[in-house]
């Protein structure tokens, strides 16, 4: 066990018990203060951040593999993520030690405290990374039997690469965004089930897929794949994702090259990078896989996260979120490790930075179902809500929150939450396409 994942670590901050954010969790993420522009690098702990561009600025921060801590005033993550594990442990060791109750140095500190530590009320979150490339995987074989199943039928569900590989497409990086942004519903091409040709408009079966967001650290130069030992120390951490679909537009264009316009309109992440060094007592053995993988696939060591995912929806009319969702990463066929092998294996080059998406972590019963097209079944069973109302694909004004924590030797590793919601098609656009 590495040190700072001691149970009996405690902050002299106040921290509830079932805070996300105890000492053991230590995530890093960016923000700037409620008044100022500048973006820094923090760390989260109980309600509060720890500023570490403060912390570095007053030479709090330093060691061998960190160096004079520089790296940590930057806007972005990046420069920090590039410099590899030891160094990602190195800082992380020095917080928790800042942090504990039994240190004095800056729990009896006044002035550095008031400079270092902000309550979570005072600051704004941002993207943690400057998002270079982002890549979204298909891993879960239950969400891949289930959408097979309804398009292709049971018999065909899974395509014939599907257990040799982990299937994947290049996606959009520069519409990821943070938690709390709001999307417009994207318009494009359609076809009715009964139309000779398609039609432009907002799109009607508007989804959430619930995923979980891999951060690269490391990564690999061009033309020198990595193995899946490499690409064990090469994950910086893990955040929550939405990757917001599109189904009708996605029904139409998808033939023969994949997702398209239907997943690049959005995709939203939690703001706090949860480190894999916290994520060690959740690692279990992964799905079985058979056929045996190829050797480069073939990891020998435990590749599952077993970590509790949700789901929860808010319409206009309810007062509170409810929950339709309830997974867990473990589910996952093809491990985080093999996706990140698989996607290097060409020699293709992984930057600190890059993002990539698990694919919807739907598992074997109706409540892990990770969207609303496998919870619906395409809109044939409605989804019914406490308001009254029912769903079979999302509403203008809907909200949409994905949670997620692990929970181990009596506290909690989590990743807070990513929200968003539905704002109606941008009419302009509509009638200005519409009426040319
Ligand atoms: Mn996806």
């Amino acid at each position: 066990m590495h040190p700072t994942n001691d149970p009996s670590l405690r902050s002299f901050l106040e921290i509830s018990s079932n805070s996300d954010f105890p000492i053991q969790n230590l995530p890093f993420g960016v923000f700037s203060k409620t008044a100022e522009d500048l973006h820094r690098i923090g760390v989260r702990i109980g309600d509060y951040v720890l500023d570490l561009h403060a912390l570095s600025g007053e030479g709090w921060l330093s060691g061998e593999h960190i160096g004079n801590g520089d790296v940590f005033r930057r806007p972005v993550l990046n420069d920090f993520m590039a410099l590899g594990k030891q160094a990602w442990e190195e800082a992380r060791t020095i917080i928790s030690e800042l942090l504990r109750e039994d240190n004095a140095k800056l729990r009896d500190d006044k002035a550095m405290r008031e400079e270092v530590l902000l309550p979570i009320a005072d600051v704004q979150m941002h993207l943690p990374a400057s998002i270079g490339d982002y890549t979204d995987f298909y891993a879960s074989k239950y969400h891949a039997t289930n959408v097979g199943t309804m398009f292709r039928g049971p018999d065909n569900a899974l395509q014939p690469n599907y257990l040799h590989l982990p299937v994947g497409y290049h996606g959009r990086a520069s519409s990821v965004v943070v938690s709390g942004t709001d999307l417009h519903r994207p318009m494009g091409q359609t076809i009715a089930p009964d139309a000779d040709s398609p039609a432009f408009g907002p799109c009607k079966l508007l989804d959430y897929e619930l995923e979980v967001g891999v951060f690269v650290g490391t990564g690999n130069e061009l033309g020198s794949p990595m193995t899946i030992s490499r690409a064990r120390d090469s994950i910086f951490g893990l955040v929550l994702m939405n990757d917001w679909s599109a189904r009708d537009i996605q029904k139409w264009e998808y033939v023969p090259l994949g997702p398209f316009l239907s997943k690049n309109f959005g995709t939203s992440i939690s703001p706090w990078i949860v480190s894999m060094t916290a994520l060690e007592p959740f690692l279990v053995d992964g799905e079985a896989q058979d056929p045996e993988p190829l050797p480069y696939l073939k990891d020998n060591q435990p590749g599952g996260f077993n970590l509790h995912l949700e789901a929860l929806v808010q319409t206009e009319r309810m007062a509170s979120p409810y929950r339709i969702t309830q997974t867990n990463m473990k589910y996952l066929y093809w491990t985080i490790y093999q996706q990140l092998t698989h996607h290097a294996v060409t020699g293709c080059n992984l930057r600190p930075g890059d993002l990539f998406g698990t694919g919807t972590v739907s598992g074997p019963s109706k409540e892990s179902r990770a969207c609303l097209l496998e919870l619906t079944w395409r809109g044939q069973e409605p989804l019914d809500l406490p308001s009254g109302e029912s769903r079979k694909f999302l509403l203008d004004g809907d909200r949409l929150i994905i949670k997620g924590w692990g929970q181990a030797n009596g506290y909690n590793i989590g990743f807070g939450e990513v929200i968003g919601t539905i704002l109606p098609a941008v009419e302009s656009q509509a009638k200005a396409f519409q009426h040319p």
